[in-house]
C-alpha cells in the first residue's frame, strides 16, 4: 500500500512562558513601576478621548507627551484601540502591564551564562536577568538559538516581585498527526478546530443552558417548600438529561475527529481551576463530565486525547500569538489584524499547544 504523506507535517506551536526577574535593582523597579502607572494612564486618556469624542482614532506617539519610550506608547495605542472598538467605556486597573511589541526587546545571555531580558522604559533599555527555571530552559535556549520567534512581552508587578510573560512561536512537527483543538465553554458549548485542515465545529451552548436554568428554578422552588425526596428526584432528572445531551456532544466531537487522518484531539486542562471553583461556569460537573466522555469516546475509537495548559487560549491570536480582544463572538488581533470567531480562535490555539496525554 502506498503511504500517503501530509505535506503539512510543521505547524506553528505557541508556548507562553511566565517567569520572574531576578534582583531588579531599586532604581530599575522604580522606573517599572512608573512605567506601569504611566502606561495604563496613556491607555485610560486614549480611551476617555474617543469617548467623548475630543481625540482622533488616528492618534499616533507625536501626540503624547509622557516620558515613555515611542515603542512602549505605541503599543499602548495598539491594544487601547482594540480595546475601545469593543464596549466604549472602560475602566483600566494600575496594575495593568506594560507592553513591548516582539520588535522592541531582547533576550540574551551575559559572558557568565545569565539570561537576560532587554527592553526600554523610561530613561534607557536595561538588561536584567530572569529566572529559567527548568520547564522554561528548551523556550529560552530556542530564542537565544533563533529557532523560536518571541511575540510581545508584557511586564508586571505582583506583590513585591517583578515578572515577565512572552508567547514563544516555534515549528514543530506534527508528526503527521491532524491536530484538533476543542474549546467547552458555555455561549459554545462545543467548538472545534482542525487548523491545519481548515475544518471547524460549533455548537450552541442553549440546550444545556436550558436545561440547567430549568431545573435550578424547580430546585429553589422546591426547597423553598422543604419537600427533600421531590428535590432528589429533580436532581437525578437533570443529571440523566445533562449525561445524555454530554453523551451525544462527544459522540458529534468524536466523529468530527474521526474523518481527519490521525486525528489527535486536545482540550484544556481544568483540573486545578475546577477545584478551586467547584460550582460555576465551565467548572462545573456538567462540563467535567463532558470532557470525560470525550477522552472515554476518543480512546475507544484509537483516538488520542491531550491535555493543555488553558491558560490565555482565549486572549491570544492563533496566529500571531499577540494578544487580542473579544467583542462577543467576535475575536479581532491589533498585531496581524486577523479577526475571527472567539471561540474556534481558542480551540486553534488548544489545538497547537503541547499537552500531556489524559488518561480514561
Ligand atoms: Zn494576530
Amino acid at each position: 500500500m502506498a503511504v500517503y504523506r501530509d505535506l503539512r507535517e510543521i505547524v506553528m506551536a505557541r508556548i507562553t512562558i511566565t517567569t520572574k526577574f531576578h534582583n531588579p535593582s531599586r532604581a530599575r523597579r522604580r522606573e517599572w513601576q512608573r512605567a506601569t502607572h504611566l502606561y495604563a494612564e496613556t491607555k485610560q486618556s486614549l480611551i476617555d478621548g474617543w469617548v467623548n469624542g475630543e481625540l482622533e482614532q488616528s492618534i499616533t506617539t507625536a501626540s503624547i507627551e509622557n516620558d515613555l519610550y515611542a515603542v512602549i506608547q505605541s503599543q499602548a495605542i495598539r491594544e487601547a484601540k482594540a480595546e475601545y472598538s469593543k464596549d466604549g467605556a472602560i475602566e483600566y486597573s494600575s496594575s495593568l502591564p506594560f507592553g513591548i511589541n516582539n520588535q522592541n526587546w531582547k533576550i540574551d545571555v551575559t559572558e557568565n551564562g545569565t539570561v537576560v531580558l532587554g527592553f526600554p522604559c523610561i530613561s534607557q533599555w536595561w538588561y536584567t536577568p530572569i529566572t529559567v527555571y527548568e520547564e522554561i530552559e528548551d523556550v529560552v535556549n530556542g530564542l537565544l538559538a533563533g529557532d523560536m520567534k518571541k511575540s510581545l512581552l508584557q511586564v508586571y508587578r505582583r506583590g513585591a516581585e517583578w515578572f515577565c510573560a512572552f508567547t514563544v512561536l516555534h515549528e514543530a512537527p506534527s508528526g503527521g498527526k491532524t491536530l484538533i483543538g476543542v474549546d467547552i465553554g458555555e455561549r459554545h458549548i462545543l467548538a472545534a478546530a482542525a487548523p491545519d485542515k481548515g475544518e471547524s465545529l460549533l455548537v450552541s451552548g442553549k440546550e444545556m443552558k436550558y436545561i440547567r436554568r430549568k431545573y435550578r428554578s424547580l430546585r429553589e422552588s422546591l426547597q423553598e417548600a422543604g419537600a427533600l425526596r421531590a428535590l432528589n428526584r429533580m436532581g437525578k432528572k437533570e443529571q440523566r438529561r445533562v449525561t445524555h445531551l454530554n453523551h451525544t456532544l462527544s459522540r458529534r466531537l468524536v466523529e468530527f475527529a474521526d474523518q481527519f487522518d490521525e486525528p489527535l484531539i486536545r482540550i484544556e486542562d481544568l483540573g486545578e481551576i475546577r477545584e478551586r471553583c467547584p460550582w460555576s461556569g465551565v467548572h462545573s460537573w456538567p462540563f467535567g463530565q463532558l470532557q470525560r466522555f470525550i477522552i472515554y469516546k476518543a480512546a475507544k475509537q484509537g483516538i488520542t486525547v491531550e491535555k493543555v495548559d488553558p491558560s490565555y487560549t482565549s486572549q491570544r491570536c492563533s496566529v500571531c500569538g499577540a494578544s487580542g480582544t473579544r467583542s462577543g463572538d467576535h475575536f479581532r488581533c491589533p498585531d496581524c489584524g486577523r479577526g475571527r470567531h472567539a471561540d474556534l480562535n481558542a480551540a486553534e490555539n488548544i489545538a497547537t499547544r503541547e499537552g500531556e496525554p489524559c488518561t480514561t
